[in-house]
């Protein structure tokens, strides 16, 4: 059977069905034995209302009294109705899923399965989900349950599935060193398990499938990177030695010990590809200058690449200067840059030794004489195409170095499993003398009360000793809030950043408050992070524009409203912006409603540590957004946890004997074509 034929070869699926199931991403006959079910429901075991025990439960009955009230909390809706049957009653609810209102016919029973459960005083059946009786099918102890798509509902792929289980036995295997048949087997009890062991078992041979085309990718991407020619750039010891003297701090031991670690990949004739992680604040951009010098010196050219033109105006000023003592010569390209044609002239005839930019860095007409190194800031904000391109930049027959470097943390039970083979240097050190951001949740009604003389306070305290701009009266402010969804229409970023804005301007009338948001052009947005920077904003009223890598140490205070709207690492990362300097830095984050805080702002309140909030992260919402926002382009890992370390333990002992055993590869082509999409997720360059 060939796999990639298209859904539509399929009885049962037309070209209506095809088009829904398109848009799932279910295209080929592939997909379509991937599409596992969501759960398994046992019907068989449905208990009668009277009989019911707290906790997971199934019940058969008929449903009434149904309806939906909205919440005093915003954006919540509560559907709620009693499911009775011959012994008794029970009351359900749903959340925020008022078509359930509709979805049920009086007349009919339906099985209902939840958690059973005391809330509020009263026992409730949570969330149940349900399903027509008349619709079980009898004779099989164990209904699967899949994601409806569009008008295909669970039942109907479980039609489709039945129609399809001859096909079954025509799927090929897939891997090296399993038992032959051991793939087929294991999808089609996936899909009609006997018992609960039984599917648990399938879908744990599917996941190990799975991590095998991750872990096989990441090991090919390794050979591949090491069949490259870089050019050996020398590590001259007096040079650096007075570079690293002549900086206004010592260095932390981990930007020396990653910093060593540079200098030795970048004396082998193979490109480094090294990630470089830090937490926010750490000091990745030092490192990265001293990266920078050591190839200016070899008479290589640097292109240092960051997300946004402010970043890269603020590397630039940075580190600029403190290249320029030592003779080397920077440049800014951002897309306001002014003389491009000029600049690019001299970039190609090798005048300038280090270009700092953003996108605009990547056109085709921005050639390099001599390209040594790349560096990427927060490298995952590029592609994997536009990474691509600036390393393709590089002399013929050879490849630069690449530092990429990133604060979103990778968990470190990733780190030795998925990412071993990838290089990665850490500075799990801050800066001496940096002070934990003090963070609080705060309730509405806690805001109105004690918000604005704290920061009154904040703002009248002297300026912060270390880097301030010399116009600064007091320290400074940052205030993050991002489009809300206001009654009946979608409020724009502008106007939610500018009415903020306005309300703070009547709050401190003796202030200067301005806004920031992603709309603005990079020119307008650039003049007033200037004007933050030097001291002349005393509030900064934001989007998340602000989120990556600007470092204004006078800021000592973050408010963030609608703090549940984001991730704990995005929250994570805004915070970083204070706790830049000697001062005490504190982080306000508002909730709106009376719910209980969630878990994410619990932590965050708890912890200002990158590393442990992202494996709390990982915990929280799985590998698959938490790779998604580490890379470009989500790995969609289907069934495999990235967090299930024994399977994934399991997967590379079975890699390493398929590399080892020498086998043609080639062999293999669906596991081939498979990688290749894990390739360019677990590869830097
Ligand atoms: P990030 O790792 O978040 O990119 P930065 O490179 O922006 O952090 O550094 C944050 C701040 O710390 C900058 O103001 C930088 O000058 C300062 N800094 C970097 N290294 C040190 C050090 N060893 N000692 C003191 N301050 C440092
Ligand atoms: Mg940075």
């Amino acid at each position: 059977m060939d796999l990639f034929e298209g859904v539509e070869s399929l009885k049962g699926i037309g070209p209506k069905r095809a088009e829904i199931l398109k848009k799932a991403g279910i295209r080929t006959l592939r997909d379509f034995f991937y599409n596992l079910p969501r759960d398994y429901e046992n019907y068989q075991a449905a208990t009668s209302i009277a009989e019911m025990r707290p906790g997971k439960v199934v019940v058969r009955g008929k449903i009434s009294e149904l309806r939906t009230r909205r919440a005093r909390r915003r954006n919540l809706s509560i559907t709620e109705g009693v499911v009775l049957d011959d012994t008794g009653a029970v009351r359900v609810v749903w959340f925020n899923q008022s078509y359930r209102a509709r979805q049920f016919e009086p007349e009919k029973e339906y099985f209902f399965s939840g958690m059973y459960e005391m809330k509020n005083g009263r026992w409730q059946l949570t969330a149940p989900s349900a399903m027509l009786a008349a619709d079980v099918d009898p004779s099989s102890s164990l209904n699967p349950v899949y994601v409806a798509h569009g008008k295909i509902t669970s039942r109907d792929f479980r039609r489709l599935y039945a129609a399809a289980r001859d096909k079954f036995a025509e799927i090929p295997d897939l891997l090296p060193g399993v038992p032959a048949g051991k793939r087929r087997e294991e999808l089609f009890t996936a899909h009609f398990p006997e018992t609960m062991a039984d599917a648990t078992k399938a879908r744990k041979y599917l996941a190990y499938e799975e991590l095998f085309e991750l872990l096989l990718a990441a090991r090919l991407n390794r050979q591949e990177n090491e069949k490259l020619r870089a050019e050996i750039i020398p590590f001259p010891e007096a040079k650096i030695r007075a570079f690293v003297n002549a900086l206004p701090f010592k260095l932390t031991g981990a930007q020396k010990r990653a910093t060593w670690q540079i200098f030795q990949d970048m004396g082998k004739p193979t490109p480094m590809n090294r990630l470089l992680q830090g937490d926010v604040g750490s000091g990745k951009t030092m490192v990265a200058a001293l990266a920078t010098y050591e190839a200016t010196l070899a008479g290589g050219q640097v292109a240092i690449l960051a997300p946004t033109a402010i970043l890269a105006a603020q590397h630039y000023e940075n580190i600029g200067p403190l290249l320029g003592k030592f003779g080397v010569r920077t440049a800014l390209l951002t897309g306001a840059t002014k003389h491009k044609p000029e600049l690019k002239k001299q970039i190609r005839a090798g005048e300038v030794d280090v270009v700092i930019g953003t996108h605009a860095l990547l056109t085709d007409d921005t050639e390099f004489a001599q390209l040594a190194l790349v560096v990427i800031d927060e490298q995952h904000r590029f592609g994997v195409g536009q990474r691509q391109k600036l390393m393709l930049k590089s002399p013929a027959g050879l490849a630069p170095h690449l530092l990429a470097m990133t604060a979103t943390p990778i968990p470190r039970s990733l780190q030795l499993t998925i990412f071993g083979d990838l290089d990665v240097s850490i500075l799990d050190e801050l800066p001496s003398g940096r002070q934990p951001v003090t963070t609080k949740i705060l309730t509405e009604v806690e805001t109105k009360n004690g918000l604005y003389p704290e920061m009154l306070r904040v703002l009248s305290l002297p300026p912060d000793t270390k880097k301030h701009g010399a116009k600064a009266h007091g320290q400074q402010i940052y205030w993050i809030c991002k489009a809300i969804e206001d009654g009946d229409g979608r409020e724009s970023e502008l106007t939610s950043v500018k009415k903020r804005a306005r309300r703070l301007s009547e709050v401190f009338p003796d202030k200067v408050v301005e806004f920031l948001h992603g709309k603005m052009k990079p020119a307008e947005k650039d003049a007033v992070m200037a004007r933050f920077s030097a001291g002349e904003i005393d509030i900064l009223v934001s989007t998340t524009v602000v989120e990556v890598g600007v470092d204004v140490p006078n800021a000592t205070l973050m408010v963030i409203e609608n703090a549940e709207s984001y991730g704990l690492a995005q929250l994570h990362q805004l915070r970083g912006r204070v706790g830049r300097g000697a001062s005490a830095a504190f982080c306000y984050l508002i909730t709106t409603g009376d719910a209980r805080p969630s878990r994410r702002l619990c932590e965050l309140e708890k912890s200002c540590d990158g590393f442990y909030l992202a494996e709390v992260d990982l915990k929280l919402r799985g590998p698959g957004e938490i790779y998604g926002a580490l890379q470009h382009g989500a790995l969609d890992l289907r069934i495999a946890s990235l967090t299930d370390t024994k399977l994934i333990a399991q997967a590379q002992i079975g890699v390493n004997e398929f590399l080892q055993s020498g086998e043609n590869m080639l062999k293999y082509q669906e596991l081939m074509a498979g990688i290749k999409k894990y390739q360019q997720l677990t590869t830097l360059n």
